[in-house]
């Protein structure tokens, strides 16, 4: 199919971009990569009447890693970033959920930041920065930037706090901090395929390698990514004799996951404690050292 008409726009930097979007009455998006957009028009799923192409903008292709985090520009490409070692150190669960991400050609063209805008609940970034409460960086016309917290991003499928006329300019994934492991996992049905389920983990010891900290954020469990701050489950005991299989029950117990054509809610529930049990383990283990 092909989509409806529209306006194309092909602004040059930045500010040109905030102008033309905010004049669009409301009626404009964004293309980054168009891996998603562009098929959601194709069906006339969504039909904007105004496309602004931020792909010739400057500045915005950036990947930064530092001792804080992760800051990933607009035009950053998902194969950028799943590339960077520096990345891989500063914070790993970017890559290992970016393996996820459909395939390597759609990784190619499509952006970190464009996947957060779109907030499929589905999707593993989204999740990814909800479990580092992460944030995102916004910028509209005549007005300063403002971030915004991950927990304050997502507010439903495909609804991201995005006011007319805004654009993400830039996510920040925050580093893991000291003793702290990481670990992403999912069940699709092909691989490349949104998840039917899926789990992000990071969890942190003490001193005394006991449990410190655990959240997960879970994938396809709800309209947003659904966090679960797990630390009190997990009863302060060292990682080896913690009982996973009670703290992923509870997991499973507190998503509320639709049914759809690709797995029922029961199923996906299910999957999801599952799926909890077997992130929160390699992200307890590699928060010890035992993985390298
Ligand atoms: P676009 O398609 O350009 O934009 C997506 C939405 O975000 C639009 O509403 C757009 O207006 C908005 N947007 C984009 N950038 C900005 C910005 N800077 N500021 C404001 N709004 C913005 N995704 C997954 O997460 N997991 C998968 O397993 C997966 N599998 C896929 C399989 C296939 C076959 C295909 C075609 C896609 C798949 N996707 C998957 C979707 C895709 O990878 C991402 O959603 C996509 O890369 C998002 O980035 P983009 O740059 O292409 O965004």
């Amino acid at each position: 199919m092909k989509p409806p008409p529209f306006d194309y726009h092909a602004p040059h930097d930045l500010d040109e971009a905030l102008a033309v979007l905010a004049g669009t009455g409301g009626d404009g998006k964004v293309l980054a990569g168009g891996q998603s957009l562009i098929p959601l028009m194709n069906m006339r799923l969504a039909a904007p009447a105004h496309l602004v192409d931020i792909n010739r903008l400057a500045g915005l292709a950036t990947v930064e890693a530092g001792a804080d985090g992760v800051r990933v520009g607009a035009l950053a490409r998902h194969a950028e970033v799943e590339r960077s070692e520096r990345v891989a150190q500063v914070q790993p669960l970017l890559r290992s959920a970016l393996g996820h991400v459909a395939h390597p050609v759609i990784r190619n063209r499509g952006t970190v930041v464009g996947s957060l805008a779109h907030a499929d609940p589905s999707a593993e970034l989204p999740a990814v920065l909800a479990v580092l409460g992460g944030s995102v960086r916004v910028a509209r016309h005549g007005a300063p930037p403002r971030d915004v917290p991950a927990g304050e991003f997502f507010l439903g499928p495909l609804e991201p706090a995005l006011a007319p006329g805004e654009l993400a300019v830039s996510a920040f994934f925050p580093a893991v901090p000291p003793r702290t492991g990481t670990a992403f996992v999912e069940v699709a049905r092909r691989h490349g395929d949104y998840a039917m389920a899926g789990v992000a983990a990071v969890v942190t010891l003490d001193d005394d390698q006991r449990i410190a900290a655990a959240l997960v954020a879970c994938v396809s469990a709800g309209p947003v990514p659904v966090v679960l701050d797990l630390t009190a489950a997990c009863g302060r005991r060292p990682a080896a004799s913690t009982d996973w299989a009670a703290v992923a029950a509870e997991v499973r117990d507190r998503v509320d996951p639709d049914g759809d054509i690709h797995a029922t809610a029961g199923y996906r529930r299910h999957l999801t404690g599952v799926l909890a049990r077997r992130a929160l383990r390699i992200a307890a283990a590699e928060a010890a050292g035992e993985y390298g």
